[in-house]
This record gives C-alpha cells, structure tokens and sequence, in this order.
C-alpha cells in the first residue's frame, strides 16, 4: 500500500515521540511491503515560531491532502513560554481546536487498556484487573453542551446562566456507525451511554443508536445510564467492549478510565471524521518539564500509529503487529521512566523504539 501521513511533530516532548513513531511505521513499511509519504505539518508552538499563528490555512489544505495524520503533542509551559503572551486565539492550543473543526473530526476514540504487566499502576483492587483489560471510548467530540447556545443574563434580580444541549438525529447517527464498526473489528460489543431516565436529548440518542444497531446483528448493544458506568468502570472495567456516549459524558469518562490504567505515557487517541481520515495523537501533552532529555515514553504515540493503522488504512495485521510488539518489550521487562518499577529495565525514548521496531514481525 502507497500512503500518505501527515506529520505534526509538535512542540516540548513531540518531536522525540512523534520520531520513534515514524520509526515503527517505517518498519512495518519494510516488514508488511508499504510505502509512505511524510508531510511535515506544522502546529502550535513549533507554527508561532515560524509563521506567527499556532495554524496557517496551508498547512490545513496541507493536512488534507494526507490519507491521515499523525501528531505528537503541542503546547509548552504558559509559565515561562512567549507563547502564552499572545492572545488566546493565537496560542498553540488554539490551533489545535481550528484544525479539529477544519477537519470535521466528530469521533473521539479513547483506548484505555491496562497490561497484564503494568497493573501495578492501576489504583484498582487486584481482583477486579487480574488479567488487565481493554476497553475503548468513543466520544461524541463538536455537538452536545459543550457547542450550545449560552448565556448568562439577570432574571428578576437573580444571575442566571443556562447551558443548552443539543443534538440531532444525524449527529447521533454517524458517530453510532463508527462506533458499531469499530466494535466489529474488537469483541462486538457497544454500551451506548446516556441520561435517557432525565433527557430528551438522551432518548433520542437511545432510540437513533437503537435503529443502527440493526443494522449490526452480530454486535450486542446494551444501554446505561452515566452515573452506573461512572461507577462500573471502577467497580468492573472487563465487562465494556466500546462505550459510546456524547460529549460531556465522555470527556468525563474518558479521563476516568485513562485514570484507571495507570501512565498517561501508555494513552492512545484517534478523532476521525466521516470518511476514512483520522488525526492520531498521544492522549497526554507535550510534557515540556522533560523535553529534549531523551526519557519520554513514546509508545502512546506508537499505539497511535497502530491505531491509524487499523481505522483509517484497515491494515489490521500490521496493528496488531505493532500491539504484540509493546506488549512484548513489556514483557521483557524494558520501561521508561514515567513506568519504571523495581526490576524492570529503564531505558529512554529511543530505545524502547528500537526494542519495539526489533520485535514487529508478519
Ligand atoms: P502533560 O500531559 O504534558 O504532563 C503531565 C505530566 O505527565 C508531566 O509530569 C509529564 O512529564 C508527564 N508525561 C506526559 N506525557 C509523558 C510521556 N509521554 N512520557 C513520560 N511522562 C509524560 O500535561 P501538562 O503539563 O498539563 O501540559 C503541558 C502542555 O501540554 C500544555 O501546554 C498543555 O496545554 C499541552 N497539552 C497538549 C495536549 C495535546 O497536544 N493534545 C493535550 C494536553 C495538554
């Protein structure tokens, strides 16, 4: 296969994680027969420094041109970095939010997965992990609350601030396919999260999810409400498959469930829009307090790269190539220092990319 990937380096840590991820790509490429195209992307503070805003409009043409994107983190220290002396429109997060919207990136996928053997760093009992588990949270990312009308006015004497929630059929409908076809390449399972005991806009996100589900036989559908997975992902997290929910509920959720696995260094992410394209990047930021030290942990940004693999270009072997691949390295005992625990071998960002590329095979 002939593809072509975006690559947004970033800013602090970025350009170290986004290099180890290149890195395995490029041995995938080798192992699997693939050729790829690197455009170079630049975002945030690394764009600031060059063009003076955090995005232009060349590099979103640029982005979409690219059959996916793969980004390292942006950002940097807003106590010490120029950056933050700009407006907030001009800052590198900023840039961030313009390129998701230019993208029409609606699907948040968040994979939360704890290893057999990092379970150590689960705040869960050890009877409720033994064995790890693996689940996936795909988020309803530009409707619901967070993109309502607001507003804050005096009613009879008395401030008042209301918040609307809106979603329509459509909304609903395109991020519950993705969802039902993302649960056709794991264990076959959505749990559609919602307040349909409260909200109109819950039962109607129940009752559109309910008519997708049709059209999946061979995917079981359950529904629950918030507050229960809330407390299920605590009390039992092996039991979810892929959660699907709106915006709030699963910005909530989502970081909840990060929680419970333990190292934000370990955390995948992918928002896809509603063609194959999709922006992959690691779940945490560019980590400005170790940039440039080589002790980042990369693999976030690797299972990113697996991730990117599976949804946007279906090369499902080549993913779980680069999965078993982690998973052995953690095996072996190898950590970065973010995972480091007694016995286990520390090494930096570079090496346990080069462990990781040594061990992708057909
Ligand atoms: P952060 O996630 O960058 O760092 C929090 C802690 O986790 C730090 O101690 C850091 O060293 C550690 N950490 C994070 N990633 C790591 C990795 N791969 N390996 C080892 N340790 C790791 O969060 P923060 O300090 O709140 O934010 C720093 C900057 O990142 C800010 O400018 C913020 O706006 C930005 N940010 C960007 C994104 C993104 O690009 N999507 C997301 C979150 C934060």
């Amino acid at each position: 296969m002939e593809l072509k990937i975006g690559v947004i380096r970033g800013d602090g840590i970025g350009p170290e994680i986004v290099a180890e991820a290149v890195k395995v790509l490029d041995k995938v490429g080798q192992v699997f027969g693939h050729t790829y195209t690197y455009q170079e992307l630049l975002l945030g503070g690394a764009s600031i420094d060059v063009h003076g805003v955090p995005l232009t409009d060349e590099t979103i043409a640029d982005a979409k041109s690219c059959d996916a994107v793969l980004m390292g983190s942006i950002g940097g220290d807003a106590r010490v970095s120029p950056w933050y002396k700009l407006e907030p429109g001009k800052r590198p997060e900023a840039g961030l939010l313009k390129i998701r919207k230019a993208l029409n990136l609606f699907a948040n996928l968040r994979p939360a997965v704890l290893y057999d053997e990092l379970k150590g760093a689960c705040p869960l009992k050890e009877e409720l992990t033994e064995g790890g588990f693996d689940l996936m949270i795909m988020r309803e990312l530009t409707g619901g609350l967070y993109f309502g009308n607001r507003k804050t006015e005096e009613v009879n004497g008395v401030l008042t601030a209301c918040d609307e929630l809106t979603y329509n059929e459509n909304e609903i409908r395109r991020i519950a396919v993705r969802a039902f076809d993302i649960a056709r390449k794991r264990r076959k399972k959505v749990t559609s999260v919602d307040k349909a005991n409260v909200l109109d806009s819950s039962r109607l996100w129940r009752k559109v999810v309910e008519e997708v589900a049709k059209d999946y036989p061979d995917v079981t559908l359950e529904h629950m409400l918030v507050d229960n997975c809330a407390m299920q992902l605590v009390k039992n997290p092996k039991q979810f498959d892929v959660i699907l929910t709106e915006n709030m509920f699963g910005d909530i959720l989502s970081d909840e469930a990060s929680m419970v696995t333990g190292s934000i260094g370990m955390l995948a992410s992918a928002s896809l829009n509603d063609t194959k394209f999709g922006l992959y990047e690691p779940s945490g930021g560019s980590a400005p307090d170790i940039a440039g030290k080589g002790i980042a942990n990369p693999i976030a940004t690797i299972l990113s790269a697996a991730m990117m693999l599976r949804f946007s270009f279906d090369l499902d072997k080549e993913a779980d190539a680069i999965e078993d691949a982690v998973s052995k390295v953690l095996e072996e005992g190898y950590r970065t220092i973010d995972i480091m625990s007694e016995g286990k071998t520390q090494v930096g960002t570079a090496k346990i990319g080069d462990l990781i590329c040594e061990r992708i095979e057909r």
